[in-house]
């Protein structure tokens, strides 16, 4: 997979608040043990995981960064390829003769929630398995643990519930990850999300300005809105906020300085949301818009609900727009019967859009799913093939439109701390990654100004404009 647009500096100390590191005990709450969690997968996952952590600390539970120091350990469990499946699988195997005192082990997520009470047979040792559609029942599943049960399940998919609670416990101190709708409605024929998150279910909108305002006084200045398909939220109140009204209300709280969104699916990405971009500089000005193929064809056997013409026309609206609205995309090659012809259709997809970023995936067959069933596998050596070919292509692309920032000033969110000296990263608003010197002694949490002067295909490079 290509991270486009990951954080470049190999020695990056992210900024991290103490109390993410190893969170204490809360004061007046009988102390449980500890507990490690870890996150595999997707943002929504590790805003997931984090609002997981918040009900533990609630509950007397001490957060440590090993699993050697955890009484409780968790992993929050991915299931979209098989590769991190097996993952998990393999981090469970670790205890089957771990030294020591038994810990308590629970498996939650996606993985919990297609494996099921299977997890059980397999690693006898797991004591909670556990869906994310199921979290808002965690507090109970928990006392049901506490009070010696030995296998606790929470599995149900078919709820009208999302996640909500005050204690989620955050990573980063400036921005705040906000899932807005939960699960997914969509049937791509290749995707568990539909099987392993529930059906679609939006928050009301009160409830999310009612977090945001919260996180503003607290200090958060950059808010990214989360979902599968984050842009068919449909406010549940009689508000009845449409998607680009939440943005926009969001862009006006006071304090906040930056609304993200991801990912927005092209079926329901509308002229209204880049007319909200445009009007309000403080909607970030960066669409993830997963086109998955450049093949009507194969669209049509992902179920994907668009034509590469159709798609097409959604990048022109948004190439109207007065701001410059960068786009990045996730691509599966090797989807079953695709040809090679079909293939070279995305290649001249990723030619024609010029994306600034693209996160590309060989196709993984996954259970439960219509694409799993279909014939025409393609051999593994020829999805590296296609893989290979294709993030050639997509560096060549991004190191030309990375040049062109050469010579400009962005503003850019500082977030994280070389260890060489005098060295600084973070994201412009288009979600590029710029590194860059500066000599200021605490720039952490900032918006600064910066003069490229350098690029690779993956980040910018520059220096502090004062
Ligand atoms: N909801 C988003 C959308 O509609 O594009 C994507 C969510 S999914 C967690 C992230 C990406 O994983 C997808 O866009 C797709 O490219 C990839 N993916 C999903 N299922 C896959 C599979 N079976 N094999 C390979 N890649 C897959
Ligand atoms: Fe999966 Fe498709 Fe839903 Fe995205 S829209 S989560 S790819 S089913």
């Amino acid at each position: 997979m290509q991270k486009a647009f990951d954080i470049g500096l190999d020695s990056l100390v992210a900024g991290r608040p103490a109390a993410a590191a190893e969170a204490e005990f809360v004061t007046g709450v009988p102390k449980r043990g500890t507990f490690y969690l870890e996150t595999f997968g997707c943002q929504m996952n590790e805003h997931d995981s984090e609002k997981v952590a918040g009900v533990l600390l609630s509950r007397g539970y001490r957060q440590v960064e090993s699993v050697e120091a955890a009484s409780f350990v968790l992993y929050n469990t991915c299931s979209i390829r098989e590769k991190a499946a097996q993952k998990v699988f393999s981090r469970l195997g670790e205890f089957r003769d771990m030294p020591g005192e038994p810990k308590k082990i629970g498996v939650l997520g996606c993985v919990a929630q297609q494996e099921g009470e299977k997890i059980f047979h397999r690693t006898p040792w797991v004591s909670l398995v556990c869906g994310s559609a199921s979290y808002s029942k965690l507090p109970e599943l928990l006392s049901q643990l506490e009070a010696g049960e030995k296998r606790v399940t929470g599995l149900d998919t078919d709820t009208d519930e999302t996640f909500e609670t005050e204690l989620t416990r955050r990573d980063n101190p400036w921005r705040a990850y906000l899932t807005i709708i939960e699960g997914c409605d969509k049937a791509c024929s290749y995707c568990v999300v539909p099987y392993t998150r529930g059906p679609e279910r939006s928050r009301s909108s009160d409830s999310v300005l009612r977090e945001l305002r919260q996180l503003a006084e607290l200090g958060y200045t950059e808010v990214q809105f989360l979902g599968q398909t984050v842009n068919s939220y449909a406010d549940p109140s009689p508000r009845k906020l449409k998607f680009s009204e939440l943005l926009c209300a969001a862009a006006e709280m006071p304090g906040t300085r930056r609304v993200r969104f991801t990912t927005s699916h092209p079926r329901d990405f509308s002229p209204d949301i880049v007319e909200a971009i445009d009007r309000d500089e403080r909607i970030c000005n960066h669409v993830h818009l997963p086109v998955q193929s450049g093949s009507t064809r194969v669209l049509r056997a992902m179920q994907r609900t668009y034509s590469r013409e159709e798609y097409l026309e959604k990048i022109a609206m948004v190439r109207g727009a007065k701001r410059p609205i960068s786009v990045t995309t996730d691509i599966i090659v090797g989807f079953p019967g695709e040809t090679e012809k079909e293939f070279e259709e995305t290649l001249s997809l990723l030619e024609e859009v010029k994306y600034d970023g693209v996160f590309s995936f060989k196709y993984s067959p996954r259970p439960n799913t219509p694409a799993q069933s279909m014939s025409d596998a393609i051999p593994e050596e020829e999805k590296s093939r296609r893989l290979a070919i294709l993030l050639e292509l997509q560096r060549k692309i991004q190191a030309a439109a990375n040049e062109k920032w050469i010579g400009q000033i962005l503003e850019v969110h500082v977030e994280g701390k070389s260890r060489k000296e005098n060295q600084w990263s973070g994201h412009t608003s288009c979600h590029r990654v710029v590194n860059f010197s500066s000599a200021q002694p605490d720039l952490l949490g900032n918006y600064v100004q910066v003069k490229v002067t350098g690029a690779s295909p993956n980040c910018l490079i520059g220096d502090h404009a004062c």
